[in-house]
């Protein structure tokens, strides 16, 4: 097509190249088995896509498949959070990263139960208790704000894999009983756990997460559209965490390595922000020991690579 850059032009071709090498790799790693609902998964389903911000969309295999967002879903809770709660909520989860396990306690209890960012489990459920204190109807709410941002109004939260966190989602209890003691939950913490419980449950393909968080490359513009999720500042800040504290303990490794913001989910999911450009989501569920899907981290680091994508370059 006249006019158009030479990378998205082979950008369709370059996923599917890229998705049939990261299939040959080594089955290495296993689905996330602490949510037992997550362990049926088909471990080989693959999919990549990306959207960029003319509104063109790519995709190669499973990409319109939808999985459980997990992690992910922590991107929209915390945007949703910060356009309502605004400055305040900074008082009550920090910037920093963990350098310990999404799901740890200890770090918790010597910080007086303030949670070093919103993208640990213990930062999320204070996000989510924001998100039950402030709105009536709070699950409703993020389920209405991502249909939107997707543009698809079929997606919704799996009773299945909601239902298994619930009954096994004792580290999560433990984790806001704790934040509670020292006054960091305002609501009572079922409602909060059964709030942060249905968005992890949340189902959604690659092409409607690439889609939906296209905002996050685009100063927090809707890609494709005048639509203002957020203000720049607030996509600035986002796209700050997740480039300290989005893909697990691992966090480093990936910006030194790709140099995108992005975050990872227990699903197999990784989505990643190329600033001015897009967002790529690949998923694939087996993860590797720091709960980072091992071919989404190929795919994405390998169309990185060969596209020069980096924030820092
Ligand atoms: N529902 C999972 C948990 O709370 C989310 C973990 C994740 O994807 O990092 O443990």
């Amino acid at each position: 097509m006249e006019g158009t850059p030479q990378r998205p032009s082979h950008t369709a071709e370059l996923l599917q190249d890229i998705l049939e090498r990261a299939r040959q790799l080594p089955d290495e790693g296993r689905c996330a088995d602490y949510i037992p609902a997550l362990a049926k998964v088909n471990p080989d389903y693959l999919g990549i896509a990306v959207a960029e911000l003319d509104g063109r969309v790519h995709i190669a295999g499973d990409a319109q498949v939808p999985f459980s967002i997990q992690s992910i879903s922590k991107i929209f809770g915390l945007v949703l959070a910060m356009e309502r709660v605004g400055e305040p909520l900074w008082q009550r989860v920090r910037m920093e990263p963990s350098g310990q396990a999404f799901n740890s306690i200890m770090q918790l209890e010597w910080e007086h139960g303030i949670p070093r960012n919103p993208f640990i489990n213990a930062g999320a459920i204070v996000v989510a208790d924001a998100l039950v204190s402030h709105f009536s109807a709070s699950r409703s709410a993020l389920i209405q704000f991502i249909r939107q941002l997707a543009n698809n109004p079929l997606i919704h939260a799996d009773d299945e894999v909601w239902e298994s966190e619930r009954v096994h989602g004792n580290r999560n209890a433990a984790l806001a009983y704790l934040m509670k003691s020292f006054d960091n939950i305002q609501s009572e913490v079922p409602a909060v756990l059964d709030h942060y419980f249905y968005q992890c449950a949340i189902s959604m393909s690659c092409v409607d997460l690439a889609q939906s968080l296209s905002f996050l490359a685009n100063k927090g513009v809707r890609g494709g559209s005048s639509d203002v999720v957020c203000d720049q500042r607030s996509a600035h800040r986002v796209n700050a965490l997740l480039s300290t504290s989005g893909m697990y303990d691992q966090s480093g490794e990936f910006a030194f390595t790709v140099g995108l913001p992005a975050k990872s989910g227990v699903g197999g999911g990784l989505v990643a922000v190329v600033p001015d450009y897009g967002v790529i989501c690949a998923w694939s569920p087996r993860l590797n020991s720091y709960g980072n899907s091992h071919r989404s981290m190929f795919m994405v680091t390998t169309l990185a690579e060969e596209l020069g994508l980096s924030v820092y370059n």
